[in-house]
């Protein structure tokens, strides 16, 4: 912003109302999640709202991170980040969502706080080669699928168990820290949360200390809220869904 006293005072308006849009979603989920909340006696304060930044530029998570937003999240390694490198002074956790190829998974360890997407062995290992190398503790989450069909990520139920005890054996480069899913197509999404609520709870038997569960998009965060996720990924409620003028990065 340092240059900006060389332009007109109109050219502040796109950013200005950009900013004010992103104020109103970001105050309408809040209160989207206390009352889904309140609803079933949670406390507000036990549910991290993730604004799900992909497509959108750096100059949106910088105003996102103004009204404070601590949790951001992205699902292109590429975009994520040169987003992080550009809000690099800012005190934000990174968080990567959605399909991750190996060979990027040491990239995803140098700025992610927490990977939401674990689905396989291969994946595991690259992922604790990565955080060794940069010297970071990376916090990992099994994805599951709980669609009829394979296919947009995630590894099935029976897989969970396998998987949980690979990423907590990479300890201390990886944690162990809990479970993710995408509601599917298919069935409810409050069917599917509570089928991810069993699985979690099942886990906690022998990983009592995985006790994240990343459930609920714009669409279905009461839902998720309501069985029980500790984490809701949101992002068109957020940044909208037109394209952006501007591509990221
Ligand atoms: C894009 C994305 C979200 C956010 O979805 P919205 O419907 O825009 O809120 C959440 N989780 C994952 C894995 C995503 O890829």
């Amino acid at each position: 912003m340092s240059d900006s006293t060389t332009l007109p005072p109109e050219a502040f308006t796109p950013a200005r109302s950009r900013a004010v849009e992103l104020e109103r979603n970001v105050g309408i989920v809040r209160s989207r999640i206390h009352t889904a909340c309140r609803a079933v006696g949670r406390d507000p304060s036990d549910v991290t709202l993730v604004v799900v930044t992909k497509t959108w530029p750096a100059a949106d998570v910088r105003t996102l991170a103004a009204l404070g937003v601590t949790d951001v999240g992205e699902n292109q390694d590429q975009q994520a980040s040169a987003k992080a490198a550009e809000t690099a002074d800012l005190p934000l956790r990174w968080h990567f969502l959605g399909q991750l190829q190996r060979n990027k998974a040491a990239s995803v360890a140098r700025y992610a706080d927490l990977v939401h997407s674990v689905d396989r062995l291969s994946l595991v290992d690259a992922l604790a080669r990565g955080a060794e190398r940069a010297e970071r503790r990376l916090r990992c989450l099994v994805q599951v699928n709980l669609d009829s069909a394979p296919g947009r990520g995630g590894a099935a139920p029976s897989e969970l168990p396998r998987l949980a005890d690979a990423v907590a054996a990479r300890a201390p480069h990886l944690e162990l820290a809990g479970v993710m899913t995408v509601a599917p197509l298919d069935r409810s999404p409050a069917l599917a949360f509570e089928s991810l609520a069993v699985l979690h709870e099942r886990l906690r038997d022998t990983h009592p200390g995985a006790v994240i569960r990343s459930a609920g998009m714009s669409g279905d965060l009461e839902a998720a809220i309501a069985s029980g996720a500790t984490h809701v990924r949101v992002g068109s409620a957020i940044l909208g869904t037109r394209a952006p003028r501007h591509p990221a990065a």
